[in-house]
């Protein structure tokens, strides 16, 4: 698949994951009826459905009513259409045949995924439990799949991966309930246990650290810099589900970061301020 191919197809499922964000929470039906104007209930023709396309010739607003289509629609689209190209272009081209196509397959599920339960928490603080678990178990396959389709055992990085995802449930359990009776008050949504087990299954236990690691560090900068600009008050809680989704995101996008390469990349400079300090 070419990044063309990739962006098209990704703003297609953008446009999927908006509507599956909206509806999902109102317990409506995915498939039916067909896309509408929430305001004033016209269907849309598919010429005003088109991903991207449809929202900047309908100026962003329903054709009917005037209702303002919401910006984050349009950006949704776009995001996912990029995010699509990434794993395109991140897919190693020396595996491929079937190990790269399986892994380019895993990819785009798993970072669709990652878009959807994102968009999810951030408006409801709201980690569906089925998807976190069919998304844990998808992972778990593609650990599989993937290993026997690079002529590998699959027995160690399954065993890797799932315990991986057990102890991120235990652990993020035993967080919550200390956390709560340290602050007499919920400390963790419920969700983000499960969503962590979810990165352990499709990182393994050294990706899901560093997806923590990150996730933990950018959440709370967020927090701080929120906090310090008064556009958090002081225990107004925020859903941590969008910064371990985009953690985990981007450690399948960058495997790199889990390789020491970077500690090449980083030894000079710590020599050079070992000289500087001790010479
Ligand atoms: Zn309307």
């Amino acid at each position: 698949m070419g990044p063309l191919a990739a962006a098209v197809l990704g703003a297609c499922v953008g446009s999927f994951l908006s509507l599956a964000a909206w509806r999902l929470p109102r317990g409506e039906s995915l498939t039916w009826p067909a896309s509408h104007c929430p305001a004033c209930g016209r269907t849309l023709a598919w010429w005003d459905n088109l991903p991207l396309l449809g929202w900047l010739w309908l100026q962003g607003r329903c054709r009917t009513c005037g209702a303002p289509i919401p910006l984050r629609d349009w950006l949704t689209e776009g995001l996912t259409a990029a995010l699509w190209v990434a794993v395109v272009l991140r897919t190693p081209l020396a595996a491929s045949g079937v190990a790269g196509g399986l892994r380019l397959l895993a990819g785009l599920l798993f970072i669709s995924g990652l878009l959807l339960l994102l968009l999810l928490d951030l408006d409801d603080f709201w980690l569906p439990e089925p998807l976190c678990r069919w998304g844990l178990i998808s992972g778990l396959a593609a650990t599989v799949s993937l290993a026997v389709a690079g002529g590998t055992n699959p027995l160690a990085p399954l065993v890797d991966h799932g315990l991986a995802a057990a102890l991120a449930l235990l652990g993020f359990d035993l967080v919550g309930v200390l956390g709560t009776w340290w602050l007499k008050a919920p400390a963790l949504g419920g969700g983000d246990g499960k969503l962590a087990a979810l990165l352990g299954a499709w990182l393994g236990g050294r990706g899901l650290l560093l997806a923590l690691a990150l996730a933990v560090l950018s959440g709370g900068l967020f927090g701080l810099l929120g906090r310090l600009a008064g556009r958090l008050k002081p225990r107004q809680p925020f859903p941590f589900g969008p910064f371990l989704a985009t953690a985990g995101g981007l450690v399948w996008l960058t495997p790199e970061l889990l390789h020491r390469q970077w500690l090449a990349i980083l030894l000079p400079w710590l020599n050079t301020l070992g000289l500087a300090f001790g010479g």
